[in-house]
């Protein structure tokens, strides 16, 4: 039980969105956090800051019609949830996936929201995307799916609205159609109207690695808080889209093993470490299946079908897939088998029991708001680039992102301190990034 106002804003909050387990769970974990800090700020209750920051901005949902390959129309349903601009123009990515509905994106606009605090850069917080599943399909079924998305989507968008990128199913590729007709439907080449672009036409160096960079960060710097680093320790992550890819190629030149990866059919084990560049062609080139690792790679990798990625035996997991992909029996299993850190490279991904089967034993944990905000923080440098024109180089970029991911770390620790849960990077992270949300609302007045 929350306590009594917290509860009362949460009960109204489930009656207002029947149906909406994610966004639900993604509140009420923000609310466990702010009980710390409610007597010390009766402003944010005056100033009814809870309640405001719950209700979505505004939300768009629209009709994405397309013809498919073979001539039959095909109708997906689009999303655009602009959570929070009270510390910039909204900014999140576009999910394509067939299990995006409304309460989904209202899940990950909202932790958006405090994420994008926690960089220190100037960006609000919102979410999208659509039914669509991108896999299986051709490049000219998704250009007209993204078309048909944009066609709609542009009239709320721009670089003092609304920034879009990628997320779950939308890479590159969707990123270069959806620029594309953004283009030609305004008649303008608003760079700064989308992050993720290509390094050609307006995109930052690092912005692809970031996320997956920023959680093997986050874990390192997690560790070295408590003596230790990443440095010779085994690593599990799950997943194989960009987020994992780069996590393990971070954790590698920090000086540990990624041992394994993971997609939709199951997960390999590589005792050697995971072999990048394989992995590399297999999804970013091919968007073929994890099993082919195994087969290509030989030399002892296996696969596993179905099972857990959280059964092989590790020091550090770096969750990347997707929501709750880690339950309390996952983590029961990590920590039997003497897991230091997790750092979520996912939004989401462990379960709220698993979070407290972690905390209770003494796991640092790193949530993903504060563990995967290096993608977001990329994507205000790629902002910053083209808001002057300009194009850093890998070596300044990374540096720039390296320190927002330390500054981030320190933020959460040093709150979690002040705030009396020494060590509690999600509470940490909560207040933090909620602080300077609710006092930028109060600056602003009722709006
Ligand atoms: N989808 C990413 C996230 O969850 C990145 C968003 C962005 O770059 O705007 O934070």
């Amino acid at each position: 039980m929350l306590d009594s106002t917290l509860q009362a804003t949460y009960d109204q909050v489930l009656r207002r969105n029947a149906g909406e387990p994610e966004f639900h769970q993604a509140v009420r974990e923000v609310f466990e956090s702010l009980e710390v800090i409610q007597d010390r700020h009766p402003e944010y209750q005056d100033h009814g800051i809870l309640m405001r920051l719950c209700e979505p901005e505004r939300q768009i949902i629209f009709r994405v019609p397309w013809v498919d390959d073979d001539g039959i129309v095909q109708v997906n349903r689009g999303f655009r949830v602009e959570y929070n601009s009270a510390l910039g123009p909204y900014k999140g990515g576009l999910r394509f996936h067939p299990s995006v509905n409304l309460g989904i994106v209202k899940f990950l606009g909202f932790e958006q929201i405090f994420k994008n605090s926690l960089t220190g850069l100037p960006i609000g917080g919102g979410k999208g995307g659509s039914d669509f599943d991108p896999h299986g399909r051709s490049d000219g079924e998704v250009m007209r799916f993204c078309q048909s998305f944009m066609t709609e989507l542009h009239r709320h968008m721009g670089e003092y609205t609304d920034v879009p990128a990628g997320d779950i199913g939308v890479g590159a590729r969707e990123i270069g159609y959806l620029f594309g007709q953004y283009k030609r439907l305004t008649n303008r080449y608003e760079a700064g109207v989308l992050t993720g672009k290509g390094l050609d036409w307006g995109g930052s160096l690092v912005r692809k690695e970031a996320t997956g960079y920023g959680a093997a960060i986050f874990a390192d710097e997690m560790l070295k808080a408590r003596g230790s680093s990443v440095d010779g320790r085994r690593v599990a992550v799950s997943g194989s889209g960009n987020v994992a890819l780069y996590a393990i190629e971070k954790v590698r030149q920090l000086g540990g093993i990624a041992v394994t990866a993971s997609d939709s059919s199951g997960y390999v084990v590589d005792e050697n470490g995971i072999d990048l560049e394989l992995l590399q062609q297999i999804k970013e080139v091919e968007r073929g299946r994890i099993t082919e690792y195994a087969e290509r790679r030989g030399n002892g990798a296996r696969f596993v079908k179905g099972g857990s990625v959280w059964d092989v035996p590790v020091d550090i997991a770096v969750p990347s897939a997707t929501q709750n992909e880690l339950d309390a029996d996952a983590a029961r299993t990590l920590v039997k088998n003497g897991v230091k850190a997790v750092s979520e490279g996912a939004n989401m991904p462990c379960t709220p029991d698993a979070v407290a089967v972690l905390r209770e034993a003494g796991v640092a944990f790193g949530p993903g708001k504060a563990a995967n905000a290096g993608g977001v923080a990329t994507s205000a440098l790629e902002m910053q680039q083209n808001a002057s024109r300009d194009a850093w180089s890998f070596e300044h970029t990374e540096n720039r992102l390296t320190e927002i991911m330390k500054n981030i770390h320190t933020t959460c620790l040093e709150t979690a301190e002040e705030v009396g849960r020494p060590g509690d990077y999600a509470v940490g992270a909560n207040v933090a990034g909620f602080r300077k949300v609710a006092d930028a609302m109060i600056a602003f007045g009722v709006i």
